[in-house]
């Protein structure tokens, strides 16, 4: 009988499960820091696959979501701003060389992406348009029943789409991208600067947290709710385009900031309604909230594995 190990690797955590090929959910699941007192982040994960390994079964595959830029072809890391010296990192030969099993390397939002589109709030659709709307903003896409990457595997960067040139600055140092403003990072950086020009607010601290925020908007704080009606209507804009790219028939959002979607949701239907070039692309348009939670990267790790082994 064969097995399945997948990673979702974060700057924070990783989450290391094994699957049983004959079963959709995982038979455990471990998780462990990424990084300890400056150790190199690939000492925890080979620990933490050892761990994971079956006594009994053969592992015909190892699957890692990772964070960043990853070239798909070459299974390296290219950037990863939140773990240590992984720039052009070859993380899939690594893990190769000493499992001496296949190793697939894909980014975490994407990987997420698959997931709710086999097992998720995806189930059923062959053109999905996913996004994890967390401190970042990353995503993936579905068209025609296949995982849209690009020649290299650097396609599909759904939340550094140019909204405005002149706009706020991004968390990858350009100016005026979607996470810029619809991130948890983008709705409290409009908070912070608003606040710095004076603005009225029930808000008690300069750079308050995510949480604060959406707890002083539903308070009706008119800043608070500016900054999320500012996420939803610079969402609407980049859902709009990807509508008129590929013509979805489900958009799903996942990550902590869809706690507070209620805050953003009107907005970003306002805008919707006004940036679509024609009614039809809304027409039996499913719009969702992600299903499997934390699981979503070692699921569709999981099945992205299964399709290529
Ligand atoms: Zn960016």
């Amino acid at each position: 009988m064969d097995a399945i190990i997948t990673l979702d690797i974060g700057g924070t955590n990783t989450r290391c499960a094994l699957f049983h090929t004959e079963k959709d959910d995982p038979v455990s699941i471990e998780k462990v820091n990424t990084s300890v007192n400056n150790e190199p982040a690939i000492n925890r994960i080979i620990e933490v696959v050892e761990k994971s390994w079956p006594k009994d079964r053969k592992v015909v595959g190892i699957a890692a979501a990772a964070p960043g830029s990853i070239d798909v072809i070459k299974n390296e890391v290219i950037l990863a701003p939140n773990i240590a010296g992984w720039q052009d990192y070859p993380l899939g030969e690594i893990l190769e060389k000493h499992f001496n099993t296949k190793v697939l390397v894909n980014n975490d939002a994407r990987m997420a992406a698959v997931g709710e589109w086999k097992r998720g709030a995806g189930r059923g659709h062959n053109d999905i348009l996913y996004y994890t709307v967390s401190t970042g903003l990353g995503g993936g896409v579905i068209t025609g029943g296949h995982i849209l990457q690009g020649s290299r595997g650097i396609a599909t960067e759904v939340g550094h789409i140019v909204l405005d040139d002149n706009g706020p600055l991004c968390g990858c140092g350009k100016a005026g991208h979607f996470e810029s403003y619809s991130s948890g990072t983008g709705i409290q950086h409009h908070v912070e600067r608003k606040i710095k020009e004076g603005a009225a607010t029930i808000l008690k601290t300069a750079a308050p947290s995510s949480r604060e925020i959406a707890e002083a908007a539903k308070a009706g704080d008119e800043l608070a709710l500016e900054a999320f009606e500012i996420g939803g209507y610079y969402m609407g804009i980049a859902v709009s385009n990807y509508l008129h790219i590929f013509n979805p028939t489900c958009v799903i959002f996942g990550g902590g900031v869809t706690l507070s979607f209620d805050l953003i949701m009107p907005s970003f239907r306002a805008s919707l309604e006004k940036h679509v070039l024609n009614p039809l692309y809304l027409k039996d348009l499913k719009i969702a909230l992600a299903e499997l939670g934390d699981n979503a990267g070692l699921i569709g790790t999981y099945e992205y594995m299964k399709q290529n082994v």
